[in-house]
């Protein structure tokens, strides 16, 4: 397909049939690229900085959690990602984009000349009077040196277990846990589905100031009040599992370990769980049953994962549709064909959301979670310290009232929270 439109158009033509360039994104870097054209010849140093402020301006009115500056052949394209989607918002000519980019590293303390190595920075600058957490990272590309700039929101951070997404039965039963905490919290799921948000959301809910509670991440991103936070930091051999043992002896209450990502790190975490300390953390797994398949792989043993395995939770990110211009509609073929896929009635209408001003065109506004919380009961742990297989327990979890990822994304279609192509999106890995 790519090879045909490559014969009948050149590069350019190619590349404007391809994206979609979200100019309403980029509204305060529109009008500075237009004074720059005006001023021609009388381009400086204010000007970079003008044009870099605002680049922050626009990405932090559009909610975008990074800006991508990615030079090509004819030019830097300029992108943010917003609510998850990663959006064209304007192609820089070259002059502007390598200003911005030496702009941006001197901004975070780096050598402003392009090298041949990736650099990581951290920054914190002034946008409009509000303080914004950068982490920029820059890599050699093809046709000059990338930049990725992440704005860390601190709002993210603040969020409580209510305002997730999470429905009721979930809810009840992390509340339950609450009450009687023990044992470890795992949350699951890919990259960037917002398990960090839903540890942090978690550590809220913890009586901190009576507790000691100490974190291992990679990086620490946001620093929690009250809370003792540790990088894992490769370049000096502290990795996650090194760093457990050694926040074990600062006698915690409660540990987060930013990831199990292999053995060593799966059996830390039990030590830990295991010397009375509650551990909470995330791993990469595609529903909450799967969990105990890579705990198992990492060698932990049945009746260890028994004794302390508390609550799975598995999650994904869905946009949320624009409440202020969504709508109802008959359900077109492929949403059919879906609902049918998953011998579900097909319902007489769905929401989608044209776009409108609030929502910058995109339909879309904001992000809520789709969860699958399992709250081990007494039986699930006789039947994994049987040595019970993934499928007993799945069908014992579907035969319980607790939700699948996929029922939990067909209420929020029903709720017009969502969109079917949202979950539709997601849904073939979430079984
Ligand atoms: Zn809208």
């Amino acid at each position: 397909m790519v090879e045909t439109m490559q014969q009948t158009a050149t590069p350019v033509e190619n590349n404007h049939w391809i994206r979609k360039t979200h100019h309403r994104l980029s509204r305060f870097v529109r009008t500075e690229r237009d004074r720059w054209a005006r001023r021609a010849d009388d381009i400086g140093e204010a000007d970079h900085a003008r044009l870099g402020d605002a680049v922050l301006r626009d990405a932090i009115r559009e909610r975008a959690s990074d800006i991508h500056l990615e030079p090509q052949h004819n030019g830097v394209r300029l992108r943010f990602r917003v609510d998850g989607v990663l959006m064209d918002t304007e192609l820089l000519t070259t002059e502007q984009g390598q200003h911005l980019i030496r702009h941006f590293k001197v901004l975070s303390g780096l050598d402003p000349i392009a090298t041949f190595r990736p650099h990581d920075a951290r920054t914190t600058v002034d946008v409009d009077g509000e303080p914004v957490d950068i982490r920029l990272a820059s890599a050699p590309c093809v046709f000059g040196e990338k930049l990725a700039l992440r704005l860390l929101d601190q709002r993210r951070v603040k969020q409580r277990i209510d305002e997730l997404g999470l429905g009721g039965s979930a809810r009840d039963a992390i509340r339950s846990w609450l009450d009687s905490m023990s044992g470890m919290f795992l949350v699951c799921g890919p990259t960037g589905s917002g398990k960090t948000t839903t540890l942090y959301a978690l550590l809220h809910e913890l009586r901190v100031a009576e507790r000691s509670v100490v974190t291992i991440e990679d990086p620490v991103e946001y620093q929690l009040e009250g809370i003792t936070q540790m990088h894992v930091d490769h370049r000096h051999g502290v990795e996650f599992a090194t760093g457990l043992r050694a926040m074990l002896r600062l006698d915690p209450d409660y540990l987060l370990l930013g990831e199990i990502r292999d053995e060593g790190s799966a059996e830390a975490a039990l030590e830990a769980a295991t010397s009375g300390c509650v551990l909470l953390s995330t791993l990469h797994s595609r529903n909450a049953v799967n969990v105990i398949t890579a705990l198992r792989n990492w060698k932990l043993a049945d009746h260890e994962l028994a004794a302390t395995l508390e609550v799975v939770v598995a999650q994904r990110l869905v946009r949320q549709l624009c409440t202020e211009c969504r709508v109802q509609r008959a359900p077109d073929d492929v949403e059919r064909a879906w609902f049918e896929s998953l011998n579900q009635p097909v319902p007489d209408a769905v929401w989608h959301a044209p776009g409108c001003d609030a929502c910058a065109h995109l339909g879309y506004r904001g992000r809520t979670g789709l969860f699958e919380v399992w709250r081990l009961s007494e039986d699930d742990k006789q039947l994994i310290a049987e040595h019970g297989d993934v499928r007993a327990l799945r069908e014992r979890l579907r035969s319980r009232s607790d939700g699948s990822l996929i029922d939990d994304g067909l209420q929020k279609v029903a709720d017009g929270e969502t969109s079917v192509a949202e979950v539709r999106a997601h849904s073939g890995i979430m079984v």
